[in-house]
């Protein structure tokens, strides 16, 4: 089936005698057992399993063409549930413009227990030369956050292969909507489903999805079943409601984006326009390879200061002032000041998340405050 239908058909188990179209939320903790002690219900305790955190599970497995899905209370939790599954000891390579939160996890919760070094993704030979006896895995993020950098999938996964190393892409940006990290060779997907898979700014939560049901992901699923940071099942609800419009609604960010891209590219007091549809975007050719399209995220730096860049955000009326991102109201944010002291993000340096309003009131309104510098 493509995308669309799996989105809306594969989150929606029911077999219910009331004959609900939808699924309903099951709050129930625990499930009873039959005659002989089994559980003919195919669940034992929620933190275990829930009817719908397995339907959460499913469609996003589907949706990445993966083997199985592990569904967590936020994208950091999966995240974490990886870095607990390898050996103590274990190398990470992980790329130096890493999701700042996932970035903070390794540093100040692993540290002594992971070692890991941070490079540039996009350096193929550079990730090759920090490769040691102990490297277990190697992290992705693309497209990055905050400046919007490609790595090339494929190319890493080849030489994560080589040398028996799992890959793990933080597909977030992208969605399998535009990009399919496990076709590619990865190992794990990631996502905050907090941001384009709940898609409405109103769910936190985090899944995983495996290429295959292996060792290391039976490791993956007793982390999430033992340390049980799940979701519970009104968030899995939320987000499986809000996957059924992911298709569509990733079009429209993605169309809207294309014109603002275009839109600042040509502006007098933008300094540089951050957008992997862009043809002059240094890495345009190798995600024009592995995206289907270029999604809703983007940044951009003012010909001005630090202050500048924050006074121009303030200034937006359709966009909120706020961090997150994936929701269909479009948000701005001035990102050094929120990734705080040693952040390497440019100070005059602005994200925005394209929301799905009409791409000429989020045009006027960019025009307005870049006019006033
Ligand atoms: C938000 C985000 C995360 C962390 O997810 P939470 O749901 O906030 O824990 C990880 N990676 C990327 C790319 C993100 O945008």
């Amino acid at each position: 089936m493509k995308i669309e239908t799996i989105a809306i058909h594969e989150g929606n188990k029911t077999d219910s005698s009331d004959r609900a179209v939808i699924q309903p939320i099951t709050l129930s903790t625990t499930f009873e057992r039959g005659l002989d002690g089994s559980y003919p219900g195919g669940h034992v305790y929620t933190r275990a399993s829930n009817p719908n955190r397995s339907s959460l599970e499913n469609v996003v497995a589907k949706l990445e063409g993966g083997a199985d899905a592990a569904a967590f209370s936020s994208g950091n939790a999966a995240g974490s549930a990886v870095f607990q599954s390898l050996e103590p000891g274990s190398h990470v390579i992980a790329p130096e413009d890493m999701y700042h939160g996932l970035r903070n996890l390794l540093k100040q919760v692993y540290a002594g227990i992971l070692e890991f070094d941070f490079v540039d993704m996009s350096d193929i030979a550079g990730v090759g030369s920090l490769i040691k006896s102990n490297t277990r895995l190697i992290w992705i993020e693309t497209p990055s956050n905050p400046l919007l950098k490609i790595s090339d999938i494929r190319e890493i996964c080849k030489i994560a292969q080589a040398h028996d190393i799992l890959v793990c892409c933080d597909n977030t940006f992208a969605t399998p909507v535009f990009q399919r990290p496990l076709d590619l060779g990865a190992n794990i997907v990631m996502h905050s489903s907090t941001k384009y898979m709940g898609g409405h700014s109103d769910v936190l939560g985090g899944v995983l999805i495996t290429k295959e049901v292996d060792p290391f992901w039976q490791k993956v699923r007793d982390v999430q079943s033992l340390s049980g940071a799940v979701p519970s099942p009104f968030d899995c609800y939320m987000t499986v409601r809000g996957i059924k419009t992911l298709p569509y609604r990733m079009r429209g960010h993605a169309e809207n984006a294309k014109k603002i891209a275009a839109f600042l590219n040509n502006h007098q007091a933008v300094e540089a326009v951050f957008y992997p549809g862009l043809t002059d975007h240094k890495m345009h050719e190798v995600a024009a390879v592995q995206m289907s399209d270029f999604g809703g995220m983007m940044s951009f730096t003012i010909k001005g200061t630090g202050a500048q860049a924050l006074e121009v955000a303030g200034n937006l009326q359709v966009f909120t002032q706020a961090t997150s991102l994936g929701g269909v109201e479009s948000l701005v944010e001035h990102r050094a000041s929120v990734e705080g002291p040693g952040t390497k993000t440019p100070e005059n340096l602005i994200r925005i998340s394209v929301g799905l309003e009409n791409v000429d009131d989020l045009i006027d309104d960019l025009d307005q405050a870049l006019s006033r510098l």
